[in-house]
Order: C-alpha cells, then sequence, then structure tokens
C-alpha cells in the first residue's frame, strides 16, 4: 500500500497536473516554505462561486509539487465551500486524523503526518489555495 501511494506522488511530482496553465488568472497567490526551499504561486479564477480555474507554479520537493498538482486536480471545479472544507480535511489529515472520506490520490498524502518536517510541504499549496479563495472571495467571487 505504501508503495502504491509513493508512486502516486511520483506521478503527480513528475506529471504535475494544471503545472503553468493559470499565469492571466485573475487571483495569484505566493507561498513559501524556506524550510525546504518549496515556491508555490497560485492562480485561481471564480465564477459563480466556483473554482473555475486553478494553476500553480513552483518549485521544490516531491511532496510539496506533488501536493499542488493534486489539490489542483482535486478542487477544480468544485464549489468554493467544497474546496475549502476539502482543505480543512486535509490539514487535519497531516495532523493524523484520518478522513471520513475516500479523497482519491489526496490519499497518497496521508503517510507524510508521520513526519512532521514534511507536513508544511504537503499543507503549502492548501494554504496558497485557501488565501487566493479567500482574495477571490472578497473581489466579488466573479473578479
Ligand atoms: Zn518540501
Amino acid at each position: 500500500m505504501e508503495e502504491l501511494y509513493q508512486e502516486i506522488i511520483l506521478d503527480h511530482y513528475r506529471c504535475p497536473r494544471h503545472k503553468n496553465c493559470c499565469p492571466d488568472c485573475g487571483v495569484r497567490v505566493h507561498q513559501d516554505n524556506p524550510l525546504c526551499g518549496d515556491d508555490i504561486t497560485l492562480g485561481v479564477e471564480l465564477e459563480h462561486g466556483t473554482i473555475a480555474r486553478i494553476g500553480f507554479e513552483g518549485q521544490g520537493c516531491a511532496i510539496s509539487q506533488a501536493s499542488a498538482s493534486m489539490m489542483a486536480e482535486s478542487v477544480k471545479g468544485q464549489s468554493v465551500e467544497r474546496a475549502l472544507e476539502l482543505g480543512e480535511t486535509m490539514r487535519r489529515m497531516m495532523h493524523g486524523e484520518a478522513p471520513d472520506e475516500d479523497l482519491g490520490d489526496l490519499m497518497a498524502l496521508q503517510g507524510v503526518a508521520k513526519f512532521p518536517v514534511r507536513v508544511k510541504c504537503a499543507l503549502l499549496p492548501w494554504t496558497a489555495m485557501r488565501q487566493a479563495l479567500t482574495a477571490g472571495m472578497a473581489d466579488g467571487g466573479d473578479a
């Protein structure tokens, strides 16, 4: 099982989804994790309270980049409310709490909770997502 999860993380790291696809998005935020050298810029475009477009740029360790790819994939097309809820579920999972729903590829990150120094890497894109959605909603949601 651990091996399978490893595969999923490496796959997202090598072939990130939604990378470099959103340089012109209305809302752009930046987050970094100097401890590890992770760096993420996230672009989001909201439409009627839904994430119409999302993409990231950045560099860093496999965990942070794979988490960004999985995050973008899992929240694209979702409502802002649902995306924030997923972010909260991920935060709790990274603190050792088993999620009460099947999160698909995101489950691959569950093992990261065992490595506190890596938790920040995994949560970096989610922090960026929450920041972008908060900014987007403050902008009226459809900017
Ligand atoms: Zn990292």
